[in-house]
């Protein structure tokens, strides 16, 4: 089989190979630890990844957040900082950056992106007003409960199926969202909130016909849209790649057009922009601007740095500008796909379409033989970690946390493991050994027993939480 990797390298005649698009100029040792030394690490973590050291791991997939590879470029930015605690000339050139990349007209940076969902939610949501959504993410939900909100999930059906093969499994279902509309009326929503691929249902995208849909509908209804823009640069690539009229446009083209038809958007530079931290809220509304800017001060810092140092400004200003390359995208989702297509050929469950930044494995598929409390997705990432030093995360039950409101847990339909890809860090061989790893315990699965909770934290609980083998 050949891999479809989507870089235009004429595979017509003979062997042609993709490669990155970058050279190595610095490198980092790996370490390896035994399997007994393993053993006792993943204990004494409470079979929990998050609290493995990373000195532990060997390939690190935790995330894709804040790990990824400067460019030379911006290590030199980073030699530029203007450490002015106010007016510093690298948050000029972030705005900059902002307003010329993505469109938006008032920029306020942040120290990454749960503290930009912290600023919009406490300003723009009165409590008791629902905020429909395209499924949760962890942060953006708990932001706007605590500033009193009710999340709904309005994402078309086909996310929750890991098998459906739609192309933009993180639309919106309008009819859905005309429901929360009705039932409410347009007051009692706080505004329609939408994220760029949706991390939870796999990385998936949403189109640029549903964010128009979505524009009228709000347009329609006198609602506002916010954008959860941090991963929205892998969404472009999708929609250049799948939505017709598109393929010959440029991403940065077409991001700023799916801007346009938003009235603001947060954003996690950690993720698309290349940095190891960094965040901004950008907004149109001059009003919303000035009291955005206000609050700011309050929770990260003055309105010029927003928790940053000068030179993270200037690093994730470089990045803005190196992450909508052409280039830089397809290898970057090329990598991923890669990874994806090998354990496809090897029949091993994963969620399908191949998202842009994860592999998502379905630990439900993996151990049929656990039930949803017995942690399947959090047991499956023990696993691999036992396996091969492979660092994964839970996205299942443990992720979900529970319901304010009655204490259950909530039981999400989806139960996966995630193996999320670092930009540029890893290379094609690394994923190789990532994919005979996952194969090696799915090999396994039958013998694999499931996890019990034995300490449970009040919020977002899959960071600390602890699990004991059954
Ligand atoms: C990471 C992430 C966030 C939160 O950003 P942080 O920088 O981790 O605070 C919000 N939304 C999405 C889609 C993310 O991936």
């Amino acid at each position: 089989m050949t891999h479809n990797i989507p870089q235009t390298m004429g595979q017509q005649h003979g062997r042609r190979s993709w490669a990155e698009p970058w050279k190595i100029k610095m490198v980092e040792p790996l370490n390896v630890i035994s399997r007994e030394e393993r053993e006792r690490a993943l204990a004494e973590a409470g079979f929990n990844t998050f609290l493995l050291h990373s000195d532990d791991v060997y390939i690190d997939l935790l995330t894709d957040s804040g790990t990824s590879a400067m460019s030379d470029r911006q290590w030199a930015g980073m030699m530029l900082g203007d450490e002015a605690y106010a007016g510093s000339r690298n948050f000029y050139h972030l705005e900059e950056a902002v307003q010329s990349v993505y469109g938006y007209r008032y920029l306020i940076p942040t120290h990454q992106g749960r503290g930009a969902e912290h600023l919009i939610s406490r300003a723009v949501i009165k409590p008791g007003q629902y905020v429909p959504g395209n499924m949760y993410f962890t942060t953006t939900r708990l932001h706007q409960e605590l500033a009193g909100g009710i999340f709904i999930d309005v994402i078309i059906d086909e996310a929750h199926d890991p098998a459906s093969l739609h192309p933009f499994k993180g639309n919106i279902d309008l009819d859905k969202l005309q429901a929360v509309v009705d039932a409410h009326g347009a007051d009692g929503v706080a505004y329609v909130s939408l994220a760029g691929t949706v991390n939870m249902a796999g990385g998936q995208p949403v189109s640029m016909a549903n964010a128009r849909e979505l524009r009228a509908f709000c347009d329609r209804h006198g609602l506002k849209l916010y954008l959860d823009a941090t991963r929205m640069v892998e969404n472009s690539f999708f929609i250049q790649e799948r939505e017709e009229g598109y393929a010959d446009k440029p991403i940065a083209a077409i991001l700023k057009e799916f801007c346009d038809l938003t009235d603001g958007a947060w954003m996690s530079g950690k993720k698309d922009h290349l940095v190891n931290i960094g965040g901004w809220l950008a907004i149109n509304d001059e009003e919303l601007f000035e009291e955005l800017r206000n609050w700011v001060v309050v929770f990260e810092g003055l309105h010029t740095y927003g928790g940053l140092a000068g030179r993270d400004l200037e690093a994730m200003a470089i990045g803005i500008r190196e992450a909508v390359q052409d280039e830089h995208i397809r290898s970057r989702v090329g990598q991923v796909r890669y990874l994806g297509e090998l354990l496809t050929e090897w029949n091993v469950p994963i969620v399908q379409p191949v998202g842009g930044h994860a592999i998502f494995l379905n630990a439900r598929a993996f151990y049929p033989q656990l039930p949803q409390i017995e942690f399947p997705a959090q047991t499956l990432a023990a696993e691999l970690y036992l396996d091969s030093g492979i660092r994964s995360m839970e996205r299942g039950i443990a992720s979900a946390g529970r319901d304010a409101k009655t204490g259950d847990h909530y039981y999400p339909k989806l139960e996966l493991t995630r193996l999320t890809i670092p930009r540029r860090v890893y290379t094609q061989a690394h994923m190789d050994v990532v994919a005979e790893s996952v194969k090696a315990v799915y090999d396994a699965r039958e013998t694999t027993r499931g996890l019990k909770m034995v300490y449970e934290p009040k919020y977002l609980r899959f960071f600390q939480a602890r699990f004991e083998r059954l």
